[in-house]
């Protein structure tokens, strides 16, 4: 390779490797030797899978090699379906969501000047943070951003997946409602801001009483849903109830003047004839007949029973 050309494949922002028929490294970019750690003095003249026995995708990536040298065709390795295909370190934030580097990778033949193919290249795009601003787009649709838990949209979502789920697999589903008690006067005498920090509070309480499985958001203004895959009536009513004393030893403060708040909840099991909306509609009955009935309480509603 001519100076010039040495200096582009050295300088060029994404891995550049070259490869004979035998998949021995012939050129290893200075990209490459920055985000893999191996020099390209160590690396060149050396088999690739000595230096990546567990080359991620080995069968789809040998197919490649295979079409490449035989009919010259190019290979692409999208992150979307195949995430890395060198195991690199992450080399930006979000290490706990990806701490590989995701890539883009493709895969070509190099043809001599009379037109015969003895090596290919593979050309190494890092593309972790498109993938890392994706992510983040994704949650920001999911999420409410005063709680931080799951909004009313996901909720509505993940009540038709998780309803399609139970009755697939026969297991118990349960959905409890809950609405924080006279929170109007809480805006009204201590402000709204206030009113938010409370929901807060309550939002941290209820994330650390389920499960990873349950999915617990915020149905709107101070009304919290979660669904409970996997759960019987009776396990439902017994957390729900133990959600309602958490939230009132929860020790709120405004003016540094302690106070209290209480919820009022309605829990209701699915049956074969429900739909999202049904069971929706039992549990808020359920939590409207608790307000009913002093709020500070717990409504479990058995599902109706089949009819004849
Ligand atoms: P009940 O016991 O019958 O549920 O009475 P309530 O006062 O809780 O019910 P109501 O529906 O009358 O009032 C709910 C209030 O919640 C009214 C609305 O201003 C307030 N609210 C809704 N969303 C927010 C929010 O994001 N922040 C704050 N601070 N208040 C909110
Ligand atoms: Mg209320
Ligand atoms: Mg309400």
């Amino acid at each position: 390779m001519n100076s010039e050309y040495r200096q582009i494949f050295d300088t060029t922002n994404q891995g550049l490797v070259v490869l004979d028929r035998n998949l021995t490294v012939t050129d290893w970019n200075r990209w490459m030797e920055m985000h893999s750690s191996i020099r390209a003095d160590e690396i060149i003249g050396r088999p690739l899978f000595d230096f990546y026995p567990s080359l991620q995708h080995k069968q789809a990536f040998t197919r490649a090699v295979k079409c490449a040298f035989s009919f010259g065709s190019f290979g692409y390795f999208s992150q979307k379906l195949h995430h890395y295909l060198f195991p690199m370190r992450n080399p930006h934030a979000g290490i706990e969501l990806f701490p590989r580097m995701q890539q883009h990778c493709t895969l070509g033949p190099l043809r001599d000047e009379s037109g015969q193919i003895n090596s290919l290249f593979i050309a190494v795009q890092d593309v972790t943070e498109f993938v890392l601003y994706e992510h983040r787009l994704i949650e920001m649709t999911r999420v409410d951003s005063l709680t931080g838990l799951y909004n009313r949209r996901f909720l509505t979502q993940r009540l038709e997946e998780e309803l399609e789920r139970s009755r697939r697999h026969g297991n118990p589903l349960c959905l409890m409602l809950m609405d924080v008690d006279h929170f109007k006067q809480i805006n009204d005498s201590r402000g709204h801001l206030c009113g938010d920090q409370v929901l807060r509070s309550l939002a941290q309480t209820l994330r650390d009483m389920f499960r990873k499985s349950d999915i617990l958001g915020r149905f709107g203004g101070e009304e919290f849903v979660c669904i409970l895959p996997e759960t019987t009536l009776e396990k439902a009513c017994i957390l729900t109830e133990r959600c309602r004393t958490s939230i009132a030893d929860i020790e709120l403060f405004y003016q540094n003047t302690p106070f209290a708040i209480t919820i009022s909840a309605g829990v209701t099991e699915l049956t074969v004839n429900d739909s999202a909306d049904s069971l929706i509609r039992r549990a808020d009955n359920a939590m409207y007949q608790a307000k009913q009935a002093g709020r500070n309480r717990c409504i479990c509603t058995p599902p109706p029973p089949p009819s004849p």
